[in-house]
């Protein structure tokens, strides 16, 4: 069975390696006779999965000491709604840079629990970049500042990050978390489903920096607050156990190949490939992002003409290509480079943008 060129847009590829491993102790994990997912979550044995997670993602990402990491449930979207919940006190505005379909979302939700104002918008050219950091509107009295480091959808990336000195930079990171080094310290709390880049989807890591932890919440329902899962090490309920085992899987494979900077290289290497093909195509490829907000993970294009589009998918799913449409959304096209895909899948994907131009000509 051969594996396909996998360029979901999450849940998405996952290491070849991350796989097997999980394969060959599938059924008697670490001589217990169990696999992981029938360990009781209080055991040493997973708790030892458990820890480990905390202490890699740590180290990957040099995270300093007064951070907390959390493994919680409910996805991205929950975030969306606790982070409100538990920071928009009344009076307060919980203040979002528009850079997306995502980060609609989340201003969505902070409007069910209070005053909510946009620090920068770039809708009006349909979210084709990024907008300048140094550009965004501030309020004296913002909860927080919120951004979405990579849009998934639009295929752009802030490549530098702005720098918040009056309230909390909180950051959804879901779809480019451990894809490049990040200055943590730029940010009070940072948020990504792990389905993207670190494991499969099922757990979410949330970043926080303790000094957040230290405000009344007893407003807040005892499973949508932050202190719950920071007192309990992640573990106040039942854990998602089989993904944070294979989030420790992955993070091991990360640090097997070098750690955060040597994916970042990697990641680099693979996006060009794909850009070089567009910027060297005479226009028949045509990037969604403009060149400085371009996105390494999402690379979003369209053909000439929609007809062109759906020619293109179809042959490229003929050949092995998987998830190549763009998010329905915005339609045309969108290779997901995450972490999982090797630079095997992006050269093949390059070479076969090549042919099918040559062809079409
Ligand atoms: C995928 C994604 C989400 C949604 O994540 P869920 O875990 O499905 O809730 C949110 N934000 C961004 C940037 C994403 O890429």
């Amino acid at each position: 069975m051969e594996r396909a060129y996998n360029f979901n847009a999450g849940p998405s590829a996952l290491p070849i390696e991350v796989l097997q491993k999980a394969e060959s102790e599938l059924v008697n994990f670490r001589n217990t006779g169990m696999s992981v997912m029938e360990l009781s979550h209080r055991s040493k044995e997973y708790e030892e999965v458990h820890n480990e997670a905390g202490r890699l993602l740590r180290e990957l990402l040099h995270i300093p000491d007064n951070y907390e990491v959390l493994f919680l449930q409910g996805g991205a979207s929950l975030q969306f709604a606790m982070i409100p919940m538990n920071f928009l006190d009344k009076g307060k505005i919980g203040n979002y840079v528009l850079t997306g379909s995502w980060s609609e979302k989340a201003k969505k939700e902070a409007s069910f629990f209070g005053e909510t104002a946009v620090a920068a918008s770039t809708k009006e050219d349909k979210y084709t970049s990024i907008p300048n950091p140094k550009s965004l509107t501030y309020n004296d009295n913002d909860a927080y500042v919120h951004i979405t480091s990579n849009n998934t959808i639009y295929g752009t990336q802030w490549q530098s990050f702005p720098s918040v000195r009056h309230a909390p930079l909180i950051a959804d990171m879901s779809s480019d978390i451990l894809s490049r080094p990040i200055p943590i310290e730029n940010f009070d709390l940072i948020y990504a489903g792990a389905q993207k880049n670190l494991g499969p989807s099922g757990v979410t890591v949330v970043i926080i920096r303790k000094e957040l932890l230290e405000r009344n919440v007893d407003h807040v329902p005892t499973m949508l607050r932050y202190t719950t899962h920071a007192d309990s090490n992640s573990l106040y309920n039942t854990p998602p156990t089989f993904a944070i085992y294979m989030l420790t899987q992955t993070l091991r494979w990360v640090k097997d190949v070098g750690g955060t900077e040597a994916i970042a290289d990697r990641n680099r290497n693979k996006a060009e490939l794909l850009y070089t093909v567009i910027d060297e195509s005479n226009g028949f490829y045509k990037g969604h992002a403009e060149k400085e907000s371009r996105s390494y993970m999402n690379v979003t294009f369209n053909l000439p003409s929609e007809e062109l589009n759906q020619q293109f998918l179809a042959e490229a799913k003929e050949a092995g290509f998987v998830g190549l449409g763009g998010h329905r959304s915005i339609g045309g096209c969108r290779a997901s480079i995450y972490n999982g895909v090797t630079t095997e899948a992006c050269e093949a994907l390059a070479s076969f943008m090549r042919k099918f131009q040559q062809d079409a000509k």
